[in-house]
């Protein structure tokens, strides 16, 4: 992490308010920072009046996974994605699966430091297509994503963020230029939001998966399944509905909890919930739903007009079957797959 000495890079979307205390303008929390103090997300530091990202250029963790564990199942199927986080988060989720790094200062890690230049070369010496901005949360080292999305694509690489869309509306539409495809946690209900992660809030989310899919990037959405918290019927008529809203084209993914963090005491979702899940998302009139984080399931996608296979899946494998220019090569129907 930054070190005393270190160039620091200023913040993006702040202002000074009272004083030295600064606005924090990047995410729908807008903390109100005084001098000396950091934001929620423990990463954007006020000093003496300007406020510093204090995790620009050190990723954790940094590898390579294939494109179907983000997940994004109608972007480039079978692609190489660089894939990167960073401590800390805008959320507190009980239930989050990278709790150490989520929930960490960046103190608490011995962080590489790697340039932008740097991460991009390293893309590319990977074979990989594309850079994914995931694990954590992107927006909270949005300066970090953000010139490593411009720098990717002067290379020919795609840019991916895996978000929980808690981002403010000049954030989003400064990375819409430069951002390819998204995949946004839509988690359940507003009470969700505010019970569970951390006094978060629903409309902000549901605000950035229209804004994100209406600027043309391309959109699939998460809904991770929590027994007793957001399994009921109404909750994921909710999701599935809020989707097909947008688009009936947007891919949902509806996905199964296991016990961690501060949710040991829930239960795994059964098999059962998710395909009831699958059916109450199909009602809803969405193309393509998936389970995923559950043995025995397949994840094939089918041509919703023909039934043909068009994208053949084994767990993170996946090969283009029936696809061309974005069609359906039996019906000639779109399908909304980008290869
Ligand atoms: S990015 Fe961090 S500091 Fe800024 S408003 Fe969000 S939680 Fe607060
Ligand atoms: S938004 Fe994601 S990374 Fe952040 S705390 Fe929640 S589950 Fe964890």
């Amino acid at each position: 992490m930054a070190e005393e000495g270190d160039l620091l890079k200023e913040a993006m979307f702040y202002r000074r308010v009272d004083g030295n205390a600064v606005q924090c303008e990047l995410c729908r929390r807008n903390c109100l920072i005084p001098e000396g103090k950091r934001g929620f997300c423990r990463v954007r530091e006020n000093r003496s009046g300007t406020l510093y990202a204090l995790t620009f250029e050190h990723p954790l963790p940094l590898q390579v996974d294939p494109i179907e564990k983000k997940p994004l199942f109608h972007f480039y199927p079978g692609s190489r994605v660089l894939s990167l986080g960073t401590v800390g988060c805008n959320m507190s989720c009980l239930h989050c699966q990278n709790y150490e790094s989520s929930q960490a200062s960046p103190e608490d890690f011995d962080l590489p430091t790697v340039s932008c230049h740097d991460l991009i070369r390293l893309a590319l010496q990977n074979k990989c297509e594309g850079v994914a901005f995931t694990y954590t949360e992107p927006t909270i080292f949005f300066e970090y994503a953000f010139e490593c999305s411009k720098l990717a694509k002067e290379e020919g690489l795609f840019t991916v963020f895996v978000s929980n869309g808690f981002m403010s509306s000049q954030a989003a539409e400064a990375i819409i230029p430069f951002l390819d495809a998204i995949n946004i946690d839509l988690k359940g209900s507003d009470k969700f939001y505010r019970d569970i992660c951390g006094n978060a809030r629903l409309q902000p989310v549901l605000d950035n998966i229209k804004r994100f899919f209406e600027a043309g990037v391309h959109v699939e959405v998460t809904n991770l399944i929590i027994p007793t918290k957001n399994d009921s019927d109404a909750d994921l008529k909710f999701v599935s509905e809020f989707c097909a809203s947008v688009s009936t084209d947007i891919p949902l993914h509806f996905s199964a909890f296991f016990p961690v963090y501060r949710m040991l005491d829930v239960p795994p979702t059964s098999k059962d919930v998710l395909l009831h899940a699958r059916d109450i998302a199909g009602q809803a009139g969405l193309k393509y739903v998936y389970v995923g984080n559950v043995p025995g399931v397949e994840q094939h996608t089918f041509c919703p007009v023909c039934g043909e296979l068009l994208v053949e899946r084994d767990t993170f494998r996946a090969v283009v079957r029936n696809v061309k220019d974005g069609k359906c090569t039996k019906c000639l129907s779109e399908v909304n797959i980008k290869t």
